[in-house]
């Protein structure tokens, strides 16, 4: 049952995380409609029976994370291979997953699994306290269905590709441009979805297909990602092909007049980083799909310096392995003081503030912090446990010691979606047991089935 509540009241709250700079202790924070109407001391709310109570007690409450890039439907691929860059990486392990869906979608007219692999990764997300998300995914109603169903604010970023297009995926431009079209009309702005222009890379489009994708992105107001400068292999090749760096590329075809979400940015020229900050872009920060592919490290202390924007992100979950961000922020920070010996190398709260305010203005949304007057994302941490307490510093303490079970209770736009550790939107235990035994239908061979005889 969805919370319908038009106010719900959460009671003495022990911390409230407005954002990075602002605690506060022993608060009651009011919620009408899909709004933060009123955050007071304890007590300060005067209770009235038509509000919905949440008990604070015990709690920390802060604002939902936003996840600004992840691939939902690598959420059926996790721990799988260990060893690959990524080049061999698409080719052994998503490619042939692809392959494997594009097969469903011909053979069926109701294709199930983007539903699957989509609600699996969002009901992840909300357990780690993230609210809204961006997914470069596949082109499916399943994929939005799912975050329709569980209540989420979901932006599907529509992978477009027109270039190193397997034989059996080439179709007309104009079709693929149609049907981009139709999911937009369809979705955009549609309760807590959102659609965005998300061409896979630099190279695997054409320059006209850029084009209209950028052009296309100005006529609907679209926000636009893409994956860019991501490994060595990849500048190697753009260098070949054209002279360039993919950044430079991109700029050389005046990609980059509209603002971009420039996903990676792990290995820049100083002319990249020029680009980066005189065309006011955002860089997606990746730390762990860059760590387990061995891609490298972005860097992000660089770019803070420099003023240029940076959100955090996941990847997807076959390069993860999770959706989790308490461990995404914390890999983050802490590969960054290794990498450079420095234990100032990138703070607490500047980690914090990418996965929330900064996570907030990538989907163009009033959240990321808990006022008066914003979207009513708040997340409820449970503190009394033994790897959190006693508390000495609470913003250090959630980013460095939380981990996602310890998320007790999440709300989206007012609504209750996850309410002490439990899915109330959707039956999450039957959607994983439908999961496992569609993963085995298409043939893979799932290890981890529990056998009778130990
Ligand atoms: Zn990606």
């Amino acid at each position: 049952m969805k919370g319908e509540s038009q106010e719900m009241l959460i009671q003495n709250v022990d911390y409230l995380i407005r954002d990075a700079d602002r605690i506060e202790l022993g608060v009651d924070l009011l919620i009408e409609g899909n709004r933060i109407r009123e955050i007071s001391k304890s007590s300060g709310v005067q209770v009235r029976s038509s509000m919905e109570i949440i008990d604070g007690t015990g709690m920390i409450a802060m604002p939902g994370f936003v996840n600004t890039h992840t691939h939902c439907y690598q959420s059926l691929l996790k721990g799988v291979r260990d060893d690959l860059g990524l080049k061999q990486w698409c080719e052994q392990v998503t490619f042939p997953f692809a392959s494997i869906i594009h097969k469903e979608e011909r053979e069926t007219d109701h294709p199930r699994l983007g539903y699957l692999w989509s609600m699996l990764g969002a009901m992840e997300m909300v357990r780690s306290g993230i609210t809204a998300f961006v997914d470069m995914d596949m082109n499916q109603e399943g994929v939005v269905q799912a975050w329709d169903d569980l209540g989420v604010r979901g932006t599907l970023g529509l992978q477009l590709v027109n270039r190193w297009v397997p034989p059996e995926l080439m179709i007309p431009d104009e079709l693929r441009k149609k049907r981009a079209l139709k999911l937009i009309e369809k979705w955009h702005g549609q309760g807590l979805l959102q659609v965005a222009m998300a061409p896979s890379t630099a190279f695997a489009c054409t320059p006209e297909f850029l084009t209209w994708i950028r052009q296309t992105a100005e006529r609907l107001d679209l926000s636009i990602h893409i994956h860019v400068n991501e490994t060595r292999w990849e500048l190697e090749q753009a260098r070949a092909e054209t002279g360039m760096t993919p950044i430079g590329y991109l700029e050389s075809l005046g990609f980059f007049n509209r603002p971009v979400n420039a996903v990676h940015c792990v290995h820049v020229t100083d002319h990249d980083v020029e680009i980066l900050k005189n065309r006011s872009l955002r860089v997606i920060y990746n730390p762990k799909s860059n760590a387990k592919l061995g891609s490298g490290i972005a860097p992000v202390p660089r770019f803070l310096e420099m003023g240029i924007p940076v959100a955090i992100a996941t990847d997807g979950s076959a390069s993860n392995d999770t959706n989790d961000m308490f461990e995404e922020m914390r890999f983050g920070q802490l590969i960054q003081k290794a990498y450079r010996e420095d234990p100032r190398a990138l703070s607490v709260k500047d980690v914090y503030r990418m996965a929330t305010e900064e996570g907030a203005r990538t989907v163009n949304l009033e959240m990321g912090r808990l006022d008066e007057g914003s979207l009513a994302d708040v997340v409820l941490v449970r503190r009394k446990t033994s790897h959190m307490e006693p508390i000495h510093d609470l913003l250090q303490t959630v980013f460095y010691c939380s981990k996602a079970p310890d998320v007790d209770t999440v709300i989206i736009d007012g609504k209750i979606v996850l309410k002490n550790g439990e899915m109330l939107t959707v039956s999450e235990g039957e959607i994983i047991e439908e999961a496992i035994e569609k993963m085995k239908t298409i043939g893979y061979e799932l290890e981890g089935e529990l056998s009778a005889s130990f």
